[in-house]
């Protein structure tokens, strides 16, 4: 599990975050895989207004309660939504200049900080991940490292509130049958890279996990998952509470 954060010239989301705030446009942030076609992240959805959100992020955001940990915070679309709720949020992020434009945004506690640092041991009511929030834990097998840290993390009685998709879709055949190799890797584990002008950062691993494998690792974890809602797009918004 890694538990650094970027640096400024491996920080590609970050540059185009601030192109964007600092000139209300950006170039193309590219998004390599090994696994995908190249795709793109249009810099404007990063600075989604509550409106603008999609059905289960307003939802995560409308059961935070009490202190909020919002990870991998972005340009602080979340946490400013969160601000005017008039909820206590604090963002962090591996991204120094999405940390930047976060303070610049007027989030109030926006800090450069790795969710998976040892040395991050503060205790929040509902700790949010958002935008695939699964993605951060990686792989399956950095499962125990994530519970074990959202145990640390949170206070009694608090949730983690998390969306994710079930990528089955990509590997449903014509004749709707499925090529998943149940032998091989779990199928929601991508590498990707991405790449914003000259600026181009590390690949990483990032997963998508369905909502029943996420609740049986849960449950060997010692957590309940709860499925809150379902998006249109074999996605969903999970909550996740200690037994
Ligand atoms: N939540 C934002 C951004 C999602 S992109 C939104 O919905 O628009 C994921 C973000 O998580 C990126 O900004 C990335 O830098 C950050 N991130 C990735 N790994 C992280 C980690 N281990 N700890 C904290 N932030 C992380």
């Amino acid at each position: 599990m890694n538990t650094t954060i970027l640096s400024k010239d491996k920080d590609p989301m970050g540059s185009a975050i601030q192109d964007y705030f600092n000139h209300g446009k950006a170039g193309k942030l590219r998004v390599l895989s090994s696994q995908f076609d190249e795709d793109e992240i249009p810099a404007k959805t990063l600075f989604r207004n509550m409106s603008q959100m999609p059905r289960l992020e307003k939802e995560a955001l409308r059961l935070a309660t009490g202190r909020i940990l919002d990870v991998g915070g972005g340009s602080g679309c979340h946490s400013l939504a969160l601000q005017e709720m008039e909820k206590e949020v604090c963002a962090i992020d591996i991204s120094p200049r999405s940390v930047e434009v976060m303070k610049q945004r007027g989030v109030k506690d926006a800090r450069l900080q790795n969710l998976f640092d040892p040395s991050f041991t503060d205790t929040f009511d509902t700790i949010l991940l958002l935008m695939n929030g699964s993605g951060i834990i990686g792989k399956l097998s950095n499962m125990p490292v994530f519970f074990m840290k959202m145990k640390q993390l949170l206070r009694p009685g608090g949730t983690v509130l998390l969306d994710s998709s079930d990528l089955k879709y990509l590997f449903e055949d014509e004749d709707g049958s499925f090529l998943i190799d149940l032998a091989g890797d779990y199928y929601g584990e991508i590498d990707f890279q991405m790449i914003y002008k000259g600026v181009e950062g590390d690949s990483f691993d990032w997963l998508y996990i369905d909502f029943q494998t996420l609740s049986l690792y849960a449950a060997e974890y010692g957590f309940k998952a709860e499925l809150i809602k379902e998006g249109e797009h074999y996605n969903y918004l999970a909550k996740l509470t200690l037994n």
